[in-house]
This record gives structure tokens, C-alpha cells and sequence, in this order.
């Protein structure tokens, strides 16, 4: 709890400090950005970067040989993606409504000449599909593949649970190491503070507030969803499914949000989230250690939430009428595009680009968000990693009621 407390002085200080070199002394902030808020941001990030490939490699092998049982591992399985996917498409209509009602792009005053966005490739869903076994898993490693490295994982943790006592070394080794992965955890998370402070002082010092301005109405629509979205339906899933307090809930993951919101990276944010959840939230470990990496690269509601706000917001400001069937294809074509991008800074614009050429809007349409989109990067990060960890939290209840009606059933009998 003092943790927290520290983080959000440092959000505070950082966010202030960052307005007021952009205010008063932006060719300092230049100075200062490069010899002390970057490379402070950059170590806090790689520390953490570090820790993400082994501690996903470790602790899905030891979720996966927790659970013997291949049905159960289905069982977990489907009900995360099934959340996953449904709670993305709810995203999406929260967010095309709220740009509907809002039309942060009908008042005019845009400049669409000059508008240039040069889009990167987004990798085609069935290539990710395919390659999700990996032909080389150390490479798949090396270049931070997460679904690659979870199917590994995975595979290992099931020849694991098969093989008994002969590999109990291994599975002895893999457990030893969670522990040092988690106990560094611990400690890179006593440097968060420094890290989101450096950060956000980073990033708003270099934005400055007159780029927001113009972009008020788009950025009120993207806002206003993500919180309808927290609030209303992560909200209900803690509260009717998974049996807890919501307050209660975001209060201890904020820890785990403000290095999301620094990071704007889901993936940064894993083991800090995994130790909340597994820690502080007490979710279960074999559920949390499945669902939250899985959920860092294929569950991005808050990105979903952008995404269906800019496609509005650009079709109003080009003038194109979208007619319910391209609705339906942004939603289509949204949530299968999370699938496939990695939790990094940024990739919701190559998701962006995806989603606009299948309505066929143009995609230089891009570049009128772009200037806002570090802002909202931070904070829909953090709206993602807490659709990750409300998962975690109700699958755990799921699994723990669907056991204690077994065991209550074989006394029984
Ligand atoms: N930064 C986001 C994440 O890591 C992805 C994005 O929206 O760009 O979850």
C-alpha cells in the first residue's frame, strides 16, 4: 500500500514536472530528457523487459504441470479466450456508440490535405495462427514471441505433468527458478516510482498540452469509454462472477496500472501484475500464470476502445457514412487484429490501419490521431491489464467453486 502511495506522488510529480518544462522551459526539458528522464525510464523498462521472457517461459510450465488434468487445462483455456474475445467486442460497441453520441469529428476544422501516415505491416491473422508453434523455440524466445513461447511452454508443462517422478527435477528446477524471477520482481518493483516518474515526465514534457486541445472531444470519447468499460463491465464480472469487491480490486492493482500507464507497454507490466494478482489479489497461481501472459498479447479491450472511437472520428472527419455492416466489420476485424499484436507502445496504430482499410477509410486518416495517441496509449494500457487480471480473478472463482462442488460430490458418494 506505501508503494502505491509513492507511485502516485511520482505520476503526480512526473506529470507536473513534465507541463511545466514544457511551459516554461522547453530547450532545457531537451537537456534534461536526454541525460536523465529517458535513461531513467529505459533502465526501469529494461529491468522489467528482462524479467518478462522467463518468468512467462517458468511459471505457464509450472500452471500447466499444476493441472494434470487435460480437460481442466481446456476448461481454462476456452473460458479465457471466450472472455477475452467477448469482452473486446463489448469494448468496441461502448466505444462506436460513445463516438456516435459524442462525433468528436463532425465539428469541422481538420486538415486532411496535409494528413500523411505511412502504415506498417500488420502481421496477417492466419500467419499468427500458424506460427503459434514455434519452429525454433529459442529464437521464439530471443525475439520475445509470446504466443510461441506460451505453446512451448505449454507443451512442456504437459510432457511435464505426464512424466511424473522421472522429470521431477526438472519441474524442481522451473519452480526454483519462479521464485528468483519473482523475487527480482519484488525488487525492480521497489524502483517504480523513479521509473514512472521519469517516464511520464518524458513523454508530457515532450507533448506538451497545446496538441491536446484541438483533440478534446476524440480524447473525451476514448476516455469516457474506458471508464465505462472498467467501470460497467469489469465492474460486474468482479462483483457477479468473480465474488469480489471491484474498489478493493483496482485499488490493489494500482501498482501494477501506473507501470502499465508509464510503460504503455502490457507486456512491461506483466510481472508486476502477476505478482499483484498472485500476491495481493490471491488469484489462484496456475490460473494467473495461463491467463495473464496470455491475456498481455491477445486481450486489448482498451486498444479496441481507440480504435473504434478513431475509425468514427475519422470517417466524420472525411465525411463517410459507415453503414452497420462496416460497424460490424470494424468489430470483426478489431478483435481478431488483437490477436495477433504484441503489448507494446503503440501497435494499436498498426492496429488502426488494419481496421480502417477493411471499412475503407483512408488510413492517412492515422496521422489526426497520432499526436494525442502517446496520452491514450498510457491510459488504455492500463485499461488492458486490468481486463487480463478481472479474468484471472474469474476463472479462479470458476475453478475453485467447480472444486469445492467435487470434493463436496466425492464425499458425498
Ligand atoms: N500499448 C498497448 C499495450 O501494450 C497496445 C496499444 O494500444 O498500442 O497494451
Amino acid at each position: 500500500m506505501k508503494l502505491t502511495k509513492y507511485i502516485i506522488i511520482a505520476l503526480i510529480l512526473g506529470l507536473g514536472t513534465g507541463i511545466g518544462f514544457n511551459l516554461f522551459a522547453p530547450e532545457a526539458f531537451v537537456y534534461v530528457d536526454n541525460y536523465f528522464f529517458s535513461p531513467l525510464g529505459t533502465l526501469f523498462i529494461n529491468s522489467i523487459m528482462m524479467l518478462v521472457v522467463p518468468l512467462v517461459l517458468f511459471s505457464i510450465i509450472l500452471g500447466t504441470a499444476g493441472v494434470s488434468d487435460p480437460k481442466k487445462l481446456g476448461r481454462i483455456g476456452g473460458k479465457t479466450v471466450g472472455f477475452y474475445l467477448t469482452t473486446t467486442a463489448i469494448a468496441l460497441i461502448i466505444g462506436l456508440s460513445l463516438a456516435y453520441i459524442i462525433q468528436p469529428g463532425a465539428g469541422g476544422g481538420f486538415e486532411t490535405q496535409t494528413a500523411d501516415y505511412e502504415a506498417e505491416e500488420a502481421p496477417p491473422i492466419m500467419d499468427t495462427i500458424l506460427n503459434i508453434i514455434p519452429d525454433n523455440p529459442i529464437q521464439a524466445m530471443a525475439d520475445g514471441e509470446m504466443l510461441q513461447i506460451i505453446a512451448f511452454a505449454v507443451l512442456i508443462g504437459f510432457a511435464l505433468s505426464r512424466l511424473g517422478d522421472k522429470t521431477s527435477g526438472v519441474l524442481k528446477l522451473v519452480e526454483q527458478g519462479n521464485d528468483i524471477m519473482m523475487f527480482l520482481v519484488r525488487i525492480v518493483m521497489y524502483l517504480a516510482p523513479f521509473g514512472a516518474f521519469a517516464l511520464i515526465a518524458s513523454a508530457i514534457g515532450e507533448l506538451g498540452m497545446s496538441a491536446l486541445q484541438a483533440m478534446l472531444l476524440y480524447m473525451a470519447a476514448v476516455i469516457g469509454a474506458l471508464l465505462i468499460h472498467t467501470v460497467v463491465t469489469y465492474g460486474s464480472v468482479l462483483k457477479f462472477i468473480a465474488k469480489r469487491n471491484p474498489i478493493q480490486f483496482v485499488r490493489t492493482f494500482i501498482p501494477a496500472m501506473a507501470v502499465a500507464f508509464s510503460a504503455s507497454s502490457s507486456s512491461a507490466a506483466l510481472p508486476i501484475s502477476m505478482r499483484v494478482a498472485q500476491e495481493d489479489l490471491k488469484i489462484s497461481k496456475p490460473v494467473s500464470s495461463f491467463v495473464q501472459p496470455l491475456g498481455s498479447t491477445i486481450n486489448m479491450d482498451g486498444t479496441a476502445i481507440m480504435q473504434a472511437v478513431a475509425t468514427v472520428f475519422i470517417a466524420q472527419v472525411y465525411a463517410v457514412n459507415l453503414s452497420f455492416g462496416d460497424l460490424l466489420t470494424v468489430i470483426l476485424t478489431a478483435t481478431l487484429a488483437s490477436i495477433g499484436t504484441a503489448g507494446v507502445p503503440g501497435v494499436g496504430m498498426i492496429m488502426l490501419a488494419m481496421v480502417l482499410t477493411s471499412v475503407g477509410l483512408p488510413v492517412e486518416g492515422i496521422a489526426l490521431v497520432l499526436g494525442v495517441d502517446r496520452i491514450l496509449d498510457m491510459l488504455r494500457t492500463a485499461v488492458n491489464i486490468t481486463g487480463d487480471a478481472t479474468c484471472a480473478a474469474m476463472v479462479s472463482e470458476m475453478e475453485e467453486n467447480r472444486e469445492e462442488s467435487e470434493a463436496e460430490a466425492s464425499e458425498a458418494s
